[in-house]
């Protein structure tokens, strides 16, 4: 909110100002609300009630108890205090309804150990209570309602005969001064220093921001409580939609190359695995591909249950970019996991000739280096490559975007036709019209004609029905010393296509057009525009799959292959000897895929030539040190992976400026998983069934009840739990794992798990995510009712990963009714987005996942849970917004700037 009327001085009181401008309110009420970060006009104007009571008209005193809190209002009659146990206390106030009659029974208001509530209320007093009624004996109590005294002062108008806003309750501040300042203020401004700041499709009528301030505090009916609130929780979800979407577009604009390779080594990957590729599997890996061939950098979010089978898409990935001749960085939460990645990655990439390494902090090796990759087997990117060599064009752009020297009359040039400006063009021919390969040709050798007469030709890419242009007009009478003018992009289109036109039809002896009347064209803005452009056009053919990988395609054309054709007599040899460069150069004992933990993003590990990162289990990276990773310049693809299925209203916030991709999937060949919750007195027929299991050859984990690796892990402890399985499970083989052994160890006792050396594996939460030992089939997770319901999922996925029918068995001693339901939700689904839905519903969003990592603003009237459907609606108005105008250009989306750069607190550069 900011004063939109932009003179200085008025009567009314801007949302700028702070509170100890206003000159009316009290010191210590200022301290007060500073305490809750309320410091300017705008803070206590956007402080919203957290409800409104009816105090239109009071109800009579009930005379049953309700589940339905009600408010009532009466005169105190009597107050006592009464002790119990030793030094507890319970004050009691009896309330008298105002207009009482033979029937009206007093109601009897109690609070227990609250010092404060016998100093503020006196006999004599009315007040109004807010609570349920509850019958206590003979008598309706109320336990704890809340309560405001009625002074009887001149502003009775602002608490009562209305529905009146309850706010968040305020130490030192009592309702009704809130109340009060609220309404003085509200009085005080002026509704033309709200600025309303919704796009029109998610307006209500004629609901302003200045209207549903007011009426959100002062409603006059419920139904506009109900629109105020509607209102601002539009506008609220909205500038963070807006935020999210210019992130995403800010991602989606920066500079970035493709990295993808034809597919062969994915090919041979996949048919050396011993199991098909599931349907979703499949699908996500075409959405990964496209992205990696696409010239802008990849964002993607890989979401899939625990044991969907995340891994192998994830080195489909790596091996496409890895097969274009770019670097991979895989990144993994925990050392555990990095090395069990490593030893995966190494297992199936190694025969296929990739060379890996892992780089922790405590273990840094490298597989040998090997031959296949120091080849060249990469058509597809030798382009851009070639490009790499130095002849990308350049051009710095300076601020005036002129040329010192040149003489130009702003004036005469339409805005869109700078001097020296750079555009990229697509003509496309009349109803998709195919060019024959001769007609292309024509086109080709056309465009060559002006390089360097009337424009300067960067790239050209003449497609089967439309052409890519990236070239720079050049003044039209350099000598003179007239004004310079240019050539004009207008002229430069209609004499290129009349003339191949008329040229293509002779050639193909047809006649009509052969060109659509619009060309699109595209200003270019920055060297990085023009790099982005380049590459773009030079890789058109294959990226749009008119070429096939190891195919040339003649009709690329840059002007390093003039140089050649000077050299070789065909236009077409030249465009053939450009393909046969050499990929992207990795030397040959650099690895191609580096695993690591966050232990990449710190130490100085180099990348020669990083295409792409993966990241898995993304919950535990942040999104700034996302960022730290992927900020480089040319931007490398990111995808990262999360097991956590986060319900959807969360994705489109969280995970917002990422696209999303899921499997939702499980391969076919899983056992199921039975989960079962059972009271720890039932140990021992728990026992008697593990046994069973490991008798029939299965592994078992026991998960013991330390929740987190920092609290403090007694060592001694551990080993007592230890020493008990041991004795338990005797004759089979157990080992400890927890947080405090070294990994070199620690990797040696999963080494010897997996080859099932060991029978069980008695452990904490290092277990937690990613591994995959598929014979281990049963789990036993004490205490099961101090996890959270997602991490207790995630453990859970550790097993049901073979084909053998698998078994969680969650013991706990818990009495409280909550924790079983809590429980029960994992006995009734292994549904990774139930469990969530159920997680959320059971904890708040805050817990699932914090919130803070994902770097947008508090949010102080919407609920993502309850307004769901508000904040799918307002992300469509924002994404649909950046859609048609990626950096906020248009006049009537200027306002919408403010949104972005307030909340990020400084600009965007693609928003600037
Ligand atoms: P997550 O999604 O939890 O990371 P993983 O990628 O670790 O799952 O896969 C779990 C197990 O399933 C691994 O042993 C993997 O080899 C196997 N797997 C992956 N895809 C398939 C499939 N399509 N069919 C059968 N097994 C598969
Ligand atoms: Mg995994």
């Amino acid at each position: 909110m900011r004063c939109a009327n932009r003179s200085p001085i008025t009567d009314h009181r801007s949302p700028a100002l702070t509170l100890e401008e206003l000159d009316w309110i009290p010191r210590p009420k200022i301290l007060a609300l500073r305490r809750l970060e309320i410091e300017t006009v705008e803070d206590l104007l956007t402080h919203f009630p957290r409800r409104h009571e009816d105090r239109t008209e009071f109800p009579h005193f009930p005379r049953e108890e309700s589940d339905i809190p009600v408010c009532l209002c009466g005169e105190v009659i009597k107050t006592s205090l009464r002790r119990f146990g030793g030094w507890k206390k319970i004050f009691e106030a009896t309330l008298q309804e105002s207009q009482a009659n033979a029937l009206s029974e007093p109601i009897v208001c109690r609070w227990f150990n609250l010092h404060y509530v016998q100093k503020m209320i006196m006999t004599g007093q009315r007040i109004v209570v807010f609570g349920k009624p509850r019958l206590r004996g003979k008598r309706i109590c109320m336990d704890h309602p809340e309560f405001e005294v009625i002074e009887n002062d001149d502003e009775m108008s602002i608490h009562f005969r209305r529905i009146t806003p309850i706010y968040p309750a305020t130490e030192g501040l009592s309702q009704g001064v809130l109340r009060s300042m609220v309404y003085r203020l509200l009085s005080e401004v002026a509704d033309h220093s709200f600025e309303t700041l919704l796009p029109r499709a998610l307006m209500n009528g004629a609901m302003t921001r200045a209207g549903s301030i007011r009426a959100i505090h002062f409603p006059e009916s419920w139904e506009q409580r109900d629109s105020a609130r509607e209102h601002l929780v539009l506008s609220e979800f909205f500038a963070m939609q807006m935020l999210i979407a210019s992130r995403r577009t800010d991602a989606s604009i920066r500079t970035g190359q493709a990295h993808c390779g034809p597919g062969a080594l994915f090919n041979r990957f996949g048919k050396s695995l011993p199991f098909e590729l599931t349907g979703a599997q499949h699908k996500v890996i075409a959405e990964i591909q496209r992205d990696l061939a696409a010239a802008h950098p990849m964002n993607r979010l890989l979401q899939g249950d625990v044991g969907s089978g995340k891994t192998v898409v994830a080195i489909a990935a790596m091996l496409l970019a890895v097969e274009a001749g770019y670097q991979v960085a895989f990144m993994a939460p925990t050392q555990i996991l990095a090395e069990q990645h490593y030893d995966v990655l190494r297992r199936w990439l190694e025969p296929l000739g990739v060379h890996i390494a892992l780089r922790t902090a405590a273990r840094q090796e490298q597989s040998g280096p090997l031959p296949l990759f120091a080849g060249n087997e990469n058509p597809g990117s030798a382009r851009l490559q070639r490009a790499g060599d130095g002849i990308l064009p350049s051009r710095t752009f300076l601020e005036s975007e002129s040329t010192p020297g040149a003489h130009y009359s702003h004036r005469r040039l339409p805005h869109f036709e700078r001097p020296w400006a750079i555009y990229a063009v697509t003509i496309t021919t009349a109803h998709r019209r195919g060019l024959s390969p001769h007609a292309r040709t024509i086109v080709l050798n056309a465009w060559r004609h002006f390089h360097n007469t009337r424009y300067e030709l960067f790239a050209i890419c003449v497609m089967p029905d439309h052409v890519h242009a990236l070239f720079q007009p050049w003044p039209k009478n350099e000598a003179s010393h007239e004004e310079t003018t240019f050539w004009s992009l207008t002229e430069l289109m209609r004499s290129l296509k009349s003339f191949t036109a008329r040229e293509v039809n002779r050639a193909e002896g047809k006649a009509g057009t052969v060109w659509e009347k619009e060309t699109f064209d595209r200003y270019i803005r920055s060297d990085s525009d023009l790099v982005e452009k380049f590459h773009y056009i030079l890789r058109n053919p294959w990226d749009a799959g008119v070429a096939k990988r190891n195919e040339d395609y003649p009709w690329v054309w840059t002007p390093e292959d003039e140089t050649r054709t000077s050299r070789s007599s065909s236009p077409q040899n030249a465009a053939t000897s450009t393909l046969q460069a050499c990929a992207p150069q990795i030397s040959a004992d650099e690895p191609q895929i580096i695993v690591g933990t966050h232990a990449l993003l710190y130490e100085s590990v180099s990348f020669s030539n990083l295409g792409l990162v993966v990241i898995d289990e993304q919950h535990k990276f942040g999104v700034t040190q996302r960022a730290r990773l992927t900020t480089r310049e040319p931007a490398p693809d990111v995808l990262v992976m999360t097991a956590t299925p986060i319900p959807r209203t969360l994705t489109m916030t969280i995970y917002g400026d990422l696209d999303v991709s899921t499997i939702d999937e499980m391969p076919r060949n899983r056992g199921k998983i039975v989960t079962a919750v059972r009271d720890a007195s039932k140990l021992p027929e728990v026992l008697t069934f593990l046994r069973t299991q490991l008798e029939a050859g299965r592994q078992l984990y026991v998960i013991y009840p330390l929740i987190d690796e920092s609290e403090k892990l007694d060592v001694k402890a551990a080993a007592a739990e230890y020493e008990l399985w041991r004795e338990r499970l005797h004759p089979f083989r157990c080992e400890l794992l927890h947080g405090r052994i070294a990994p070199p160890e620690k990797q040696q006792i999963m080494e010897r798990f997996r080859r099932g050396e060991t029978n069980a594996l008695i452990s904490t939460t290092v277990l937690e995510v990613g591994v995959d030992v598929p014979n281990a089939s049963v789990m036993l997770i004490e205490n099961a009712e101090r996890f959270g319901l997602a991490q207790l999922h995630q453990l859970r996925g550790r097993i049901g990963r073979g084909e053998h029918k698998s078994y969680c068995i969650l013991l706990t001693s818990a009495q409280a009714k909550e924790a079983s339901a809590k429980l029960a939700v994992l006995e009734r689904t292994s549904n990774g987005f139930e469990v969530a839905e159920a997680d959320w519903e059971l904890r708040g969003p805050g817990d699932l996942l914090g919130t803070a990592q994902s770097g947008l603003p508090a949010l102080k009237i919407g609920n993502l849970k309850a307004d769901a459907e508000l904040m799918r609606r307002a992300r469509a108005a924002a994404v649909s917004i950046f859609q048609v105008d990626p950096r906020l250009e248009s006049p009537e989306n200027q306002r919408f700037r403010r949104l972005i750069v307030e909340q990020r607190g400084h600009t965007f550069s693609n928003v600037s």
